[in-house]
């Protein structure tokens, strides 16, 4: 069972954002059945999402609520609207990126009464997505007019937290496997890093055993075979869209928890949306919220309500009854008071068919402050790609490209369209698109950094043709930094 705390323990101070749609009443809810099985939480509101967007707030979190945060440390967070493809960022990613929320964790267990197609094979994993870094850096730029460039950015101790993050839970947790899953056979520098780095990490866990998965393929075995699962660590995106995929397995967002964590803050909300079509109807389900919140009470150690507050939930939804519109029977459904009244009615009774589960608090390693910087054992150059518009033909382009460099330090080696090389020609039928890349070598490796003799090249290049951007050709150990054409 569960470890007991004191009775006498002091109320844990969280920042409750209700946010937007149901939101509200999905919050109400779990704050009456956390309230109603004795948790001693202190509940300081907050604002954040549509309303807060209104006010002019483009962060779509006013102060008052990033102080709250930066107080208490932890939150209880419903959903936030977020304008789609224009307008303001979203609000989630705001708060997930100022407090440095890198962990984003989603269990994913088969719940008693809520039937899938996967029901009875036992699922019962944890999906650990980084949460800060890669594509959702927002990072992005039009080159031309019609090609957009989005900077995918991974760092290797981005890749080395979320890895301790993922082996800290197992322990917690008491799992014994993680996977790595990865886009490295394509991203070899980028994915490549997770895999490399989370390998070297994972020796110092000899107790935990560990495989790396192709990310493609995990997505296949987690629909094909789940239960094989039971720690998988993942990259911002591929984690975000798989994340999903495994909670389809167990009944869908709406009752999917979630927690985001990082050295200071930890922050607990459903993976649900604001559902805007049944707001304010008293429809809503709140057992992702709910879920979260025992998140909350394992994070802040009171293991001994998280597991009667699960207990209790398990058991309303094992005998089916005063179930919400979305998981009850066909024309059973009912409002979420009821769902509440219900729940709260089960407080004290454990789940018979749920294997209960020995948690322990999540023991993660704590970062200073000072900027991560590892020097390589040697630094050379070997050369720059230029990224350019142009729509010559690609022979004309070589031609252009290799007369300008003539006399200069660099030799144009070759001409890529969206990465495949089309100079010197390969007899392919690339179709070409007006952004290209040229890479143009030293005829040695430098050891310093070559600005003049890069200027040299950029002023040359500009006299004729609209370049973007430069990437340096480096060498790091001896090891090439830079992909291949
Ligand atoms: P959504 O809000 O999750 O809703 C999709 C549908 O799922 C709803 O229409 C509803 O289906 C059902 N649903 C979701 N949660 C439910 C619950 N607790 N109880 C009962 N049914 C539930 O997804 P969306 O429509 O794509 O997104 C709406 C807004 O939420 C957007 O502005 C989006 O940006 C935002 N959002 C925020 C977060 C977050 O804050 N973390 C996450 C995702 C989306 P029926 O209508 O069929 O009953």
């Amino acid at each position: 069972m569960d470890a007991a705390i004191s009775p006498t323990r002091t109320r844990t101070k969280v920042t409750a954002i209700a946010g937007d749609g149901i939101g509200p009443e999905v919050m109400k809810a779990t704050q009456q059945i956390l309230a109603a099985a004795g948790a001693r939480l202190e509940w300081e509101d907050a604002l954040a999402g549509a309303e807060a967007f209104r006010k002019g707030i483009s962060s779509g979190a006013p102060q008052e609520t990033l102080d709250s945060i930066a107080r208490n440390g932890v939150v209880l967070k419903g959903p936030l609207e977020t304008p789609v493809g224009h307008g303001e960022k979203s609000a989630n990613v705001t708060l997930r990126k100022i407090f440095e929320m890198y962990g984003n964790i989603r269990p994913v267990r088969e719940l008693p009464g809520i039937r899938t197609p996967f029901t009875g094979r036992g699922i019962d994993f944890v999906v650990v997505r980084e949460n800060v870094e890669d594509l959702y850096a927002g990072v992005e730029y039009m080159q031309s007019a019609g090609v957009a460039q989005s900077l995918k950015l991974i760092t290797e101790p981005g890749c080395e937290r979320i890895v301790r993050l993922a082996a800290a839970l197992a322990r917690a947790e008491g799992r014994k496997k993680v996977t790595i899953s990865t886009k490295a056979n394509i991203m070899k520098l980028s994915e490549g890093m997770l895999k490399r780095v989370g390998e070297q990490v994972l020796k110092e866990y000899p107790d935990l055993q560990h495989e790396h998965m192709i990310v493609d393929n995990c997505a296949h075995q987690m629909v094909i075979r789940p239960e094989q699962f039971d720690i998988t660590v993942m990259t911002n995106m591929n984690g975000d869209i798989l994340s999903d995929l495994a909670a389809g397995l167990v009944g869908g967002l709406g009752v999917a928890p979630s927690a985001n964590v990082g050295d200071r803050v930890a922050m607990f909300e459903a993976v649900h949306g604001s559902a805007p079509q049944i707001a304010g109807k008293g429809l809503a389900n709140p057992t992702a919220l709910l879920l979260s919140a025992v998140m909350l009470l394992r994070h802040i150690g009171d293991f001994a309500t998280a597991s009667k507050v699960e207990n209790a939930l398990y058991v309303t939804l094992e005998e089916g009854k005063d179930l919400t519109g979305d998981i009850a029977a066909p024309g059973t459904g009912v409002p979420t008071g009821a769902f509440v009244a219900r729940v709260i009615a089960n407080l004290g009774r454990d789940s018979a068919k749920v294997p209960q589960r020995e948690y322990r608090r999540i023991e993660l390693k704590q970062w200073p402050a000072a900027t991560w910087h590892r020097e390589p054992a040697s630094r050379e150059l070997v050369g720059v790609d230029v990224f350019l518009e142009s729509s010559e033909s690609p022979a004309a382009l070589g031609r252009m490209l290799s007369d300008m460099v003539a006399g200069t330090a660099f030799t144009l080696e070759m001409i890529s369209s969206r990465g495949a090389q089309v100079w010197p020609e390969l007899g392919g039928n690339t179709f070409l698109v007006d952004h290209l890349r040229a890479r143009f070598l030293f005829q040695a490796p430098r050891q310093d950094d070559a600005t003049a003799e890069i200027t040299e090249l950029l002023t040359r290049i500009g006299s004729r043709h609209r370049w973007m951007h430069v990437e340096k050709l480096q060498r790091f150990g001896g090891a090439d930094a830079y992909s291949k054409a």
